[in-house]
Order: C-alpha cells, then sequence, then structure tokens
C-alpha cells in the first residue's frame, strides 16, 4: 500500500529520517558552501537538525502536526546563526501555521505546506526567484506540485516536488548571486549549485526516500 498521508508519528519519524540524512551529509554541503562562501553551511545545517531531533524526543507523542512543525522551527532558529537559520526556522513555523488542526499530510496538504513555506522564504529573506537562494528550489518544489492538483498520491507528489527541487537547485549554478555575501563573489560562483536550494532539494528527495520505505509491503504490515 502506498503511503497516501503522513500523521503526527509518521511526521516525527521522517523528519529524524531526515535530521539523520543532513547530519550525514555535513562533509557534502560545507564543500559546496566552501566553493561560493564560507564553507560553514553543512555545519549549520547539522546544527539545526541535530537541535529538531532533539526537540522532538523531548515532545509528548500525541504533539500534533502543526505544533510538531512549529517546535522543530522554533528549535532550529535556537540553534543556529546566520541567515539560512533564521529563513529554515521561521519556514517551518510557517508551515505548522498553514497546517493548524490538520490531522494529516496528504497531498492537499503537502502543497500547502510548500505554498506557505515559499511564502515565508520569500518575506523572510526578501528574496525572489532567480536570487539564487534555497528559494529557487522552494519555488521550484512548490510549483511542480501544485501543478498536478489531480493527482492524488502523497508519494508521487514528493516525487516530482524533489525532482523540481534538484533541478532548480542545480539551475542555481547557472546564477549569478544578488543577495547576501555571496553577492561580493560576482562570476566566482558560477558553475557551483547554491547550497541551500540544495539542502532543501535533499530534504525533499529523503521525504520521499523515507515515503517509499513505508510503502514497501513487507514493512508495513
Ligand atoms: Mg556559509
Amino acid at each position: 500500500m502506498p503511503v497516501t498521508a503522513i500523521d503526527r508519528r509518521g511526521l516525527t519519524q521522517m523528519l529524524i529520517f531526515v535530521a539523520d540524512e543532513i547530519v550525514r551529509r555535513e562533509a557534502d554541503l560545507n564543500a559546496l558552501d566552501a566553493a561560493v562562501g564560507d564553507g560553514d553551511h553543512g555545519i549549520t545545517m547539522r546544527i539545526g537538525f541535530e537541535a529538531i531531533r532533539d526537540r522532538l524526543a523531548e515532545l509528548d507523542p500525541a504533539t500534533p502536526i502543526d505544533t510538531i512543525l512549529r517546535e522543530s522551527g522554533t528549535a532550529f532558529l535556537g540553534a543556529t546563526g546566520g541567515a539560512i537559520g533564521v529563513v529554515m526556522g521561521k519556514m517551518l513555523m510557517a508551515g505548522g501555521k498553514a497546517l493548524q488542526g490538520v490531522e494529516e499530510i496528504g497531498a492537499p496538504e503537502f502543497r500547502l505546506l510548500l505554498t506557505s513555506m515559499e511564502t515565508s522564504v520569500a518575506t523572510t529573506g526578501k528574496v525572489k526567484p532567480g536570487d539564487r537562494t534555497i528559494l529557487d528550489a522552494i519555488h521550484g518544489a512548490a510549483a511542480a506540485a501544485t501543478s498536478d492538483s489531480g493527482a492524488k498520491d502523497l508519494a508521487a507528489i514528493v516525487d516530482l516536488s524533489a525532482s523540481a527541487a534538484e533541478e532548480a537547485a542545480r539551475n542555481t549554478a547557472d546564477m549569478l548571486c544578488r543577495v547576501g555575501r555571496a553577492s561580493r563573489l560576482g562570476n566566482r560562483v558560477l558553475g557551483h549549485p547554491d547550497p541551500g536550494a540544495t539542502s532543501f532539494a535533499i530534504i525533499l528527495r529523503t521525504m520521499r526516500d523515507w515515503i517509499t520505505s513505508r510503502s514497501a509491503p513487507d514493512t508495513q504490515p
């Protein structure tokens, strides 16, 4: 049976699965950032997701989905510094606000999650698509998720969004940076994908991997 919706327990497990993957990818993400910046993106993401993992471990199992997302955002924001810490933290908090009272994340809620995150990042970061930031990946993912409004299968929509985010992240390699510290680097950023956009694509791809693993017939009685 494919997973058609994620409940509070599933969301917690999925976030931990994503956190474990981000922690594993720390060196890759640092290397990406070293090509265009100060090389600390992997460290920041690792610290943020470790804080999420710790916060989730403290939460009551009955904690609703919106609170899980808000608490994850607060944990990330509190543990990390820099622009990406604020952007990621507020993005997760905005996702929680958008899913207030929701019992399960199915396809419609996933679309709502992505669109609310896109709005949050655009507002918090004061960025637009094409500025070579994490927003490029989120925008690509949200556009892909909302373009196929007839699709009911959560796994298919998450897969579509992950692929779109990956493509958008790759495309940032052809963009000049107009915002933040990396804007001083000019042409030096060309050929290197934006680390934040790459991280977002990894998050979505790992969510898809978690959903797929849950859908396997021998793991889900
Ligand atoms: Mg950096």
